[in-house]
């Protein structure tokens, strides 16, 4: 499959990049490592008349760690720059495990953070050849009007799948995001919209610049475990993250992030409140899974039955809190 034609702009500052945003809005698509968007544009799924590659762009690039305790990382920080920090490893564990099971060393050599939270949604209706599309009718997510996956309904449910982000919901990240106009920062939850088609709130002329670990993240016990077909290379089909700090023997805070099994990476809500103060057994980490399993919607989106998907998420929910627990009671 060819690339569609394309003009290729490389600024050498955040501000030339959102300059050449401003002028061709809406016609344009960002690059960082390219490793989601040129297979995209090969698949016609984008055909934007200029791709604006930030490689250029050295100060978006590093992991900076704050005198508060927290970390700022450049979004253009290679997915393997952050499996191989040492900082990142012994204050933000769940973040390099996440980041180590990323597609595989070379796409990880290319991939980016900021590509990785920015990572289109992905079903099997539309991750697909232009001929493939056609012969399908085409799909709301992209040049038609109807839902293979959920027929009758409006709404995409494509998955979100990327690996980090579920960690990252877990370490309270925030991003920032740069336009002309000057710089927001944004609580992660609250970038994802939980639509499959329009699944993020970034508008043409933004930017993803920075993520931001607080201090208080810091320091928690991490697991991060995940299903894919082929173990070497390929998308999450279900993905849990687990962080978890002890007091005195028992759970003194913990969350839990999802990933692969909705339209966007979520935080299980009540989970840190079913573990808070108690010693963790089987049946404690059985219940989180029960409840981890429930906030899971997969749909046949993917290669694996949403049944088991969803099952995969209660068993390595209830597998992960237990070896979180296990670490963190040794700390
Ligand atoms: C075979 C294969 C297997 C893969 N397996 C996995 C996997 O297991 N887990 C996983 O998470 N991913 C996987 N990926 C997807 C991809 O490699 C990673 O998600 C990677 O981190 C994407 O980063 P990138 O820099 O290459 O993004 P790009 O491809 O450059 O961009 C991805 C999207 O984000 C946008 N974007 C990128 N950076 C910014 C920014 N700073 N601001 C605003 N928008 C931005 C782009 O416009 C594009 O829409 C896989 C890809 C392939 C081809
Ligand atoms: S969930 Fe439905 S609308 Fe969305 S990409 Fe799949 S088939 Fe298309």
């Amino acid at each position: 499959m060819s690339l569609p034609e394309f003009r290729l702009l490389r600024p050498r500052t955040v501000e030339g990049a959102l300059a050449h945003l401003a002028t061709h809005r809406g016609n344009i698509r960002v690059l960082a490592g390219g490793t989601d968007l040129v297979p995209s544009m090969r698949q016609k799924l984008f055909e934007p008349e200029y791709v604006l590659d930030l490689r250029g762009i050295s100060s978006l690039r590093g992991i900076r760690p704050q005198s508060d305790g927290g970390v700022e990382i450049g979004a253009l920080t290679t997915i393997r720059a952050i499996e191989r920090s040492d900082f990142l490893r012994q204050h933000y564990p769940v973040l390099t495990e996440a980041a180590a099971t990323v597609a595989s060393p070379v796409l990880r050599n290319m991939g980016t953070i900021g590509g990785n939270i920015c990572l289109d949604t992905r079903c099997l209706w539309y991750n697909q050849s232009l001929t493939w599309r056609k012969g399908c009718g085409f799909c709301i997510k992209k040049d038609g009007d109807l839902c293979h996956v959920a027929p009758g309904g409006t709404k995409c449910w494509a998955a979100f799948s990327g690996d980090t982000p579920a960690a990252l919901l877990c370490l309270n990240a925030e991003i920032e995001i740069a336009s002309a106009s000057g710089l927001r920062r944004v609580p992660l939850h609250e970038f994802y919209t939980g639509l499959g088609d329009d699944y993020r709130r970034l508008q043409p002329d933004e930017i993803v610049t920075r993520v931001l670990l607080p201090a208080s993240s810091a320091d928690y016990c991490g697991v991060y475990r995940k299903l894919r077909v082929r173990g070497s290379i390929d998308y999450p089909l279900a993905g849990v993250a687990v962080v978890m700090k002890h007091s005195s023997g028992h759970v003194a805070d913990a969350r839990i992030g999802i990933t692969a099994v909705n339209p966007a990476p979520v935080l299980v809500k009540g989970a840190g409140e079913l573990l808070a103060d108690k010693v963790v057994n089987e049946t404690l980490a059985e219940a989180v899974g029960d409840l981890a399993a429930k906030t899971a919607k997969p749909l046949t989106t993917s290669a694996l039955t949403p049944e088991y998907r969803r099952e995969m998420i209660r068993v390595f929910t209830k597998r992960a809190v237990m070896a979180c627990a296990q670490v963190a009671g040794r700390n």
